[in-house]
């Protein structure tokens, strides 16, 4: 099942290049009273929802996928994880040029040493809400990373269960300001996460150990790689996170970037894919 956001917060199942519009799930929900508990409610009861998802899609209104305005699938999440250098190459391109490491011997280690950083949730956009550069004498990069949408409450899980407590997955950016400052002020300005174009759920994607991932700027290829160079896979890197974090529902885990990444500029079009997650734009504009 592939689930979106889009428009003036609609709920969309996306069938093609459609998308039913089964907003009236939603009204399941719970109302809540504050203070609200952490966690994305409608991912926490994407399980439940799944039946009443595929029967308002039966009598749904619908439009082209080419025409609907993208959000983040996610609203809620309560953190989003990144792992800093998690493929070989990247770590390699990251220690050998000065421009990336910036002398910090933090930003040249493997997952094992750096462990997470965390991104604000203020900065999640989806694909149709535009990166938007907020310091433009920066230098500031492109990342695509495989995004790990979690689907249920996770402490101390071991790699063996770990995909047990998946709900699905999407495509990551995590637009970087190049820099000496800590990664989560350079990771978290407003728009700096896309996340889209859907969440794939993970009854669809069983095994995401071998995923072709890419992303280009105007028609350029700049990374290219597959998730079987992840250093740390998606079920250790869930071992990883939960042995310091509670995971709550709808948390995003990004994966990692591969070698590859390059400044963007305002005007910018940037293509990004991932192997039976899908595809999509989303452009660059200037503050
Ligand atoms: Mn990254």
């Amino acid at each position: 099942m592939r689930v979106c956001l889009f428009d003036e917060n609609r709920l969309g199942l996306v069938e093609n290049e459609t998308v039913r519009d089964v907003t009236s799930v939603l009204d399941k929900l719970p109302s809540r009273r504050y203070p609200f508990p952490q966690g994305d409610a409608f991912i926490a009861l994407l399980p439940s929802l799944r039946d009443a998802i595929a029967t308002a899609a039966r009598s749904a209104s619908t439009k082209r996928l080419s025409e609907v305005h993208l959000l983040s699938p996610v609203a809620n999440p309560s953190k989003v994880m990144g792992a800093p250098v998690n493929y070989q190459k990247h770590l390699t391109e990251v220690a050998t040029d000065p421009n990336l490491h910036h002398q910090n011997k933090a930003h040249m280690q493997a997952i094992h040493q750096s462990g997470f950083f965390l991104k604000a949730n203020s900065s999640i956009v989806g694909p149709s809400q535009n990166v938007v550069i907020r310091h433009p004498d920066r230098r500031t990069d492109e990342e695509v990373e495989l995004a790990v949408v979690i689907g249920k409450r996770a402490q101390a899980v071991l790699a063996a269960e770990a995909l047990d407590y998946v709900a699905g997955y999407c495509i990551g950016l995590d637009i970087s300001i190049r820099g000496p400052e800590e990664r989560s002020l350079r990771k978290s300005v407003d728009t700096y996460t896309v996340l889209g174009p859907w969440l794939v759920t993970a009854d669809e994607l069983a095994d995401p150990s071998h995923l072709d991932l890419q992303i280009s700027v105007n028609g350029e290829l700049r990374q290219k790689a597959n998730t079987r160079y992840l250093i740390l896979g998606i079920p250790e890197l869930i071992e990883f996170a939960s042995s310091f974090y509670t995971l709550l529902p709808g948390d995003v885990l990004l994966s990692g970037t591969p070698e590859g990444v390059g400044p963007i500029k305002p005007g910018d079009v940037m293509r990004a894919s991932i192997e039976r997650v899908g595809e999509m734009t989303v452009h660059v504009r200037a503050g």
